[in-house]
């Protein structure tokens, strides 16, 4: 593990790394100075909390670097522009984020499982989390929810993980240098956050850089430019493992019929196939959620994990709320919240699983083009409801690309709107049809946050039951 006793340590932001990276610090020895720009009542009770612990703690737009720091280990949210960053690119000094913190100072033999991709990450970490424990293993899924990574990966003695599911953000990665997994998937890959790591082309090789030093490569084969995005990155001499919904060539995983099938961790990939579950295992049943189960079972297999604790894990694995989450069916009409779909990818996949849906979209695009979308989805909308900031762009693309759907505009921003919007979806719909909250934005218009915005939809469509 890296030294940090005497050294002077940076840490940017308050936010959610912030606080437990700080800590771990301070731990070790560390003296830790933490900036973070916003001054409000929250960030004040957190930094009194780590001030007690010994931190020096700066609220307020931070412009210069502390002086003497000769470490920063920066939120992965902040861009790389940001003044104090760009302050210690300049004075030479390393700048890491959190997770290449956990890498560095996590107990040795600890192995790590790493997920990335635009969306499923948490998804197939959780699932990879169960198929873990199904085979015995003191394993922990990290990421978005849950314990921070740091936290899990430091934890020791009787509390010390064996083997850690780390869910890794292209920011998160954009701040890695020296992370590697034993072994690593990226699911997907669809423009997102361009705005930070200004194109498509810097987003994806933050993705690629998931692959460590002998990290095996395992990659979604349904799309060309990933395998080529795997094969040129990481570890030549590593293992590349595809996976697809497709029936599996030697060396991959895939699907034979209704099976999940390993030709990639058998004795033989030539000869030799390993039934690991049947699709009637995975929850939710969508395609790209079998996509997610084959990915996680990759990771599991890599490290020796049985057949029937993939199946096992597969059953056991609980879906978190607000991704294609069935909320109630009214008069033959099913009710889905899938508010975590916050970009035209996660939108198009839960659409695709539908034969006809009354769509509920809109809020913030965050400069995403949705033509393709609509266009892609147009054939299955009974109806489209259109809510929040950004709703005229989604109503220009169905007005050229889905001109027979008709589309109902919720204009008002208040509270009552989700019920207004619930009301006009519940018109639109047919017997047989899916009311699908799948909004391809982002929330903060009108919500704190998506689950604020899946609970206000849950809670209308609740309410139209009686
Ligand atoms: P992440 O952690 O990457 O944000 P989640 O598992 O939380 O991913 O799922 C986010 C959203 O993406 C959900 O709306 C879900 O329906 C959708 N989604 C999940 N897996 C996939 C996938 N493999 N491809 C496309 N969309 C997906």
């Amino acid at each position: 593990a890296m030294e940090l006793r005497g050294r002077r340590v940076c840490v940017t932001g308050l936010g959610v790394s912030g606080p437990p990276v700080a800590r771990a610090l301070l731990k070790h020895g560390a003296h830790v100075t933490v900036v973070e720009g916003r001054d409000d009542d929250v960030n004040r009770e957190r930094a009194r909390t780590l001030r007690e612990l010994g931190a020096t703690v700066e609220l307020g737009e931070p412009t210069t670097l502390p002086a003497g720091t000769d470490l920063v280990v920066t939120s992965p949210g902040w861009r790389p522009d940001a003044p104090v960053l760009v302050a210690a690119a300049d004075a030479g000094v390393e700048v890491i984020g959190d997770v290449e913190l956990a890498w560095r100072l996590r107990p040795a033999g600890q192995v790590w499982l790493a997920v990335t991709g635009t969306n499923g990450k948490t998804t197939t970490v959780r699932m990879l989390e169960a198929m873990l424990r199904a085979d015995g293993r003191r394993a922990l899924a990290v990421g978005n929810v849950g314990t921070p990574v740091i936290d899990a990966a430091l934890a020791d003695g009787p509390d010390r993980w064996d083997i850690l599911a780390v869910e890794l953000s292209s920011f998160q990665l954009h701040w890695s240098a020296t992370v590697q997994p034993h072994a690593a998937a990226i699911i997907n890959l669809a423009p997102d956050h361009l705005d930070w790591h200004e194109g498509m082309e810097p987003y994806a090789a933050a993705k690629a850089k998931v692959y460590g030093a002998g990290t095996i490569r395992i990659v979604n084969a349904a799309d060309p430019a990933l395998r080529e995005l795997a094969e040129t990155h990481g570890d030549p001499a590593a293992p590349l493992v595809g996976f697809s919904l497709d029936v599996p060539r030697a060396g991959e995983l895939g699907l034979v019929e209704d099976l999940l099938v390993d030709r990639a961790f058998v004795a033989n990939p030539r000869t030799e196939a390993t039934e690991l579950a049947t699709l009637a295992d995975v929850t939710p049943r969508a395609p790209h959620n079998v996509a997610n189960a084959l990915a996680a079972a990759a990771l599991a297999r890599s490290i020796g994990v049985a057949p029937e604790a993939v199946r096992t894990g597969l059953r056991n694995f609980q879906p978190e709320p607000h991704r294609i989450a069935h909320v109630a069916t009214i008069d033959g009409v099913d009710y889905v919240d899938d508010s975590k779909a916050t970009n035209a990818h996660a939108a198009a996949a839960s659409l695709a699983a539908y034969p006809s849906v009354v769509w509920i979209a809109g809020g913030l695009l965050k400069g995403a083009d949705v033509t393709g979308l609509v266009r892609q989805a147009a054939s299955r909308l009974r109806g489209v409801v259109l809510l929040g900031a950004d709703r005229h762009q989604l109503r220009e693309a169905l007005d050229t690309h889905a001109p027979h759907v008709p589309v109902v505009d919720v204009a008002r921003t208040d509270e009552g709107a989700m019920a207004e919007v619930v009301a006009a979806a519940a018109r639109l719909a047919q017997k047989g049809d899916t009311v699908l909250l799948a909004p391809a934005a982002a929330s903060m218009d009108m919500f704190t946050n998506y689950i604020e915005r899946g609970e206000a939809f849950a809670r209308e469509v609740r309410a139209l039951a009686g």
